[in-house]
């Protein structure tokens, strides 16, 4: 039999007891529950380790301070943790879904993406989520009885209804209807997560001012109360007491809206979640207008800055470059993806070596490609 959450879960909770369970059949563990396990899994990979050298939104030579897509991916399951306890879900099913979501994420942020969607665009396609479902179906080797982590099918569903892709691989996990909601409490989280931080980052950075995000009405309106409460705040802890605000009074709004949604949409079953005609974990129509604003502030101000913009083009041309040059000599490659062009076409071991490195190791296989001088 295998052992059950201690916490007391709603009766909408997704409980491990009724997992859809792995791919490949394995016996119960005798201490942790699948979705335990799943979670373990996640933090053991490789492509976990790796998020620690994967730009979330500036690169690593910025500074020491910002965000990576590691830290980024540990803020995201810490709320999220808080927020599914609050909602009676079930905590390590939401840990396992914030710890993996950015699993599949190349090098260079969503520029490296960018490229290597263009450069797969007749030869199946490249996209984050779906490619996470790859890393752990096929791609991460570490399990002697199957390929990939072997995770359940609740993690993988919801990288599948994370990605906005219709490709055909995806439509069984697609078929259940909406997605659970520990899931829809991770997918919430990581943008209530991002925009908190990517402007504490920018500040930090000196990419803007403290004038220029007084523009945005959230901002104002939480500096003015931080000031209130605290009329004397030093300089250097005003930016991350007003970014602690920020994300706490949207934590508390996106907790009480969603209680609400779920009373008024009766959910009371995890069939009553997969019919529902909506999302019901969300903020309140207020807050999300508020985030709204604050969200086309990043998109002017901060994503499309010269600094992030060169360095995003940058980090595409060495991917187009690398990707090129291993097309024209698919030799070059390292042997465990040479042996795999026997099974695969070129196009696609490409893209899932390049897909897989850190933004420091595809900088140093680039120079070790093109640099005359350099050991190879
Ligand atoms: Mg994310």
């Amino acid at each position: 039999m295998a052992p059950t959450a201690t916490s007391m879960l709603a009766a909408y909770a997704y409980s491990p007891n009724i997992s859809l369970g792995r791919e490949h059949p394995e016996p119960d563990h005798h201490f942790r529950t699948v979705f335990e396990r799943d979670r373990d899994r996640v933090v053991h990979s490789t492509a976990f380790r790796r998020l620690v050298n994967k730009t979330q939104v500036f690169p690593s030579p910025t500074n020491d301070h910002h965000r990576t897509r590691i830290t980024h991916t540990l803020e995201v399951a810490q709320i999220s943790r808080v927020v599914a306890r609050q909602l009676g879900l079930e905590e390590d099913l939401t840990e396992s879904v914030a710890l993996a979501h950015d699993l599949g994420h190349p090098p260079f942020g969503h520029a490296g993406e960018d490229e290597l969607r263009e450069l797969m665009k007749d030869h199946g396609g490249f996209e984050h989520n779906l490619h996470a479902l790859r890393i752990v179906t096929a791609l991460e080797y570490r399990y002697p009885g199957f390929p990939g982590l072997n995770l359940t099918w609740e993690v993988r569903e919801a990288f599948a209804h994370h990605s906005k892709s219709s490709d055909k691989s995806i439509i069984n996990y697609m078929s259940v209807g909406q997605p659970f909601l520990e899931a829809q409490v991770a997918d919430e989280v990581d943008s209530l997560a991002y925009n908190a931080h990517d402007i504490e980052d920018a500040l930090t950075a000196g990419l803007i001012s403290e004038a220029d995000v007084m523009d945005i009405r959230i901002w104002r309106q939480t500096y003015n109360d931080i000031i209130r409460q605290f009329p004397s705040i030093p300089v250097g802890t005003r930016v991350p007491t007003i970014v602690r605000k920020l994300i706490d009074s949207q934590v508390k709004d996106l907790i009480i809206q969603s209680r609400e949604n779920i009373k008024q949409e009766r959910i009371d079953s995890i069939e009553a979640v997969r019919k529902c005609s909506r999302l019901v974990v969300g903020m309140s129509a207020q807050m999300r207008e508020l985030r709204l604003e604050l969200e086309h502030f990043l998109h002017r101000q901060v994503y499309k800055h010269t600094r992030v913009q060169r360095m995003a083009q940058k980090g595409r041309r060495i991917i187009r470059r690398l990707f090129q040059e291993f097309l024209a000599c698919p030799l070059l490659l390292p042997t465990r993806y040479r042996e795999k062009l026997e099974i695969l076409p070129p196009h696609r071991v490409i893209c899932d070596y390049l897909a897989g490195m850190t933004d420091r190791f595809a900088k140093l296989e680039y120079v070790r490609i093109f640099n005359a001088d350099d050991q190879v």
